[in-house]
């Protein structure tokens, strides 16, 4: 006979565990998600900005090749697996190589222009800490057929603008150019000269991308190589003219607009498909985890995907950060407490006060009503409408049953109870919550 299966503690078999570094978003919390949610999505749709959704699951292939097969990205943080079919599976760590295939195999990039936006869950086997998930979320804006840099200049002051409507000021914006693939590739000997030089001052992973990908090294989070990449040599130094009118025309455009910015030569971002403009926003009331929206110019990733040569730049909010961003800076979402909180007392009444709530929110748009469940004493029930925060408790008795009525009692300003016919209920609590 087969041995019996030994308990497994990676199911079920003892109390269910959370992923660890992925988070569930709890009540209380998810409104000011939504509210901030809903707030960045009126700005970009009053920008012309069209929403796309995608799938959270692409080819492995896809993101090798647009991302960088020597990106940290695709080295150690994908969540790879093998379908029922055989076929390598990805869930995807970033939005813009879906944006770019959606874009070709949908035929959205023929003699088109595309202002999009997405929203929605990464994934990348990360180290979790604060502000740095598994499972985390991102807001993306991406402009598909453009060259710039007046798209570039939108994309930013549109951001600009998510700060200010919103309170936040603890942040600023980087920018950098990253030139076009011939300049970058002057700058890569002058880094592997550079780095070259100091090999023995630097760590595993850097020695590895010297050869491989040395722009990469400019990126490295560790603290003790920071000294030597800010005495590498910088790009703007390597770059080509154009690029180099692109990046001032981009300037210029930002000061016209008022959006203060900083050039930092030492921006890369740690995905290969970028060229020209780079930039992110940073604070630092976050600790460590101070990128907030990173984004640039990828001229070149439509075309390596096999498709035809297509100027895009897009920018990715990470919404974890941006909640937490909002708060440090003092933001408190709008709180939406019930209207109305409706006591049903004994026989019968039950069932009219469903009717009546049904009635409520047909006639009163928006109404919040919150339903007494589970019985319990007058005095239960009124204690449950006060800490609903509801406006007013609505009270159904058998007698204001009988009599065709109901007892109408604001629960925040102190004011008597009335007792009112039930056929004017809808018009009188209109006017009281419309005046309140
Ligand atoms: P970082 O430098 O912090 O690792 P990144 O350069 O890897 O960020 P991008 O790939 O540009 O980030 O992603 C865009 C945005 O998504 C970042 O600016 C950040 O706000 C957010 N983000 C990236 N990785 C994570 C993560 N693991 N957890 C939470 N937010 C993240
Ligand atoms: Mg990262």
């Amino acid at each position: 006979y087969p041995a019996p299966e030994p308990p497994s503690n990676h199911g079920m078999t003892v109390k269910p565990r959370a992923i660890r570094g992925m988070n569930d978003i709890l009540p209380g919390v998810s409104s000011t998600w939504r509210y901030l949610e809903s707030e960045v999505q009126d700005i970009v749709r009053s920008y012309g900005y069209d929403e796309i959704r995608l799938p959270i699951l692409e080819y492995t292939e896809l993101f090798r090749r647009s991302i960088g097969e020597v990106t940290d990205i695709v080295e150690k943080e994908m969540y790879t697996f093998e379908d029922r079919n055989g076929e390598s599976l990805t869930l995807r760590p970033e939005a813009t190589a879906s944006v770019a295939r959606a874009g070709m195999t949908n035929g959205l990039l023929h003699n088109q222009k595309q202002k999009l936006w997405t929203s929605g869950p990464m994934f990348r086997y990360e180290k979790p800490q604060k502000g740095r998930y598994r499972q985390f979320h991102q807001f993306n804006v991406e402009a598909l057929g453009y060259d710039g840099p007046d798209i570039d200049a939108e994309l930013i002051i549109m951001s600009a603008r998510m700060w200010q409507r919103l309170g936040i000021d603890k942040i600023h914006l980087e920018i950098n150019s990253l030139g076009v693939p011939e300049s970058r590739a002057r700058y890569r000997e002058a880094l592997v000269e550079y780095f070259s030089g100091v090999k023995n001052r630097l760590d595993e992973d850097s020695i590895r991308r010297l050869e491989q990908n040395p722009l990469r090294i400019l990126d490295s989070k560790n603290p003790d190589m920071q000294d030597i990449i800010q005495a590498a040599p910088v790009m703007l130094d390597y770059l080509d003219a154009e690029s180099a009118e692109h990046f001032s025309g981009l300037k210029a455009l930002l000061d016209a607009a008022g959006v203060k910015f900083e050039v930092n030569p030492r921006l890369v971002r740690g995905l290969d498909y970028y060229s020209r403009t780079v930039f992110e926003w940073v604070t630092d009331a976050l600790g460590s985890q101070g990128a907030v929206c990173s984004g640039g110019r990828y001229d070149g990733l439509v075309e390596k995907l096999g498709g035809r040569s297509t100027p895009a730049v897009g920018w990715a909010m990470g919404i974890e950060r941006f909640v937490a961003l909002y708060e440090a800076c003092g933001g408190k979402a709008p709180f939406t407490q019930p209207d109305v909180y409706i006591a049903a007392l004994g026989e019968g009444t039950q069932a009219r006060a469903f009717a009546l709530a049904e009635e409520l929110r047909d006639r009163i748009a928006g109404i919040q009503i919150e339903m007494n469940l589970g019985g319990g004493s007058f005095k239960s029930q009124m204690k449950r409408a006060d800490t609903s925060f509801a406006a007013y408790a609505l009270i159904l008795g058998e007698q204001e049953l009988s009599e065709n009525r109901i007892g109408l009692k604001p629960l925040r300003t102190g004011g008597e109870q009335e007792n009112i016919a039930l056929d004017d209920l809808a018009a009188v609590l209109q006017e009281k919550l419309s005046g309140a």
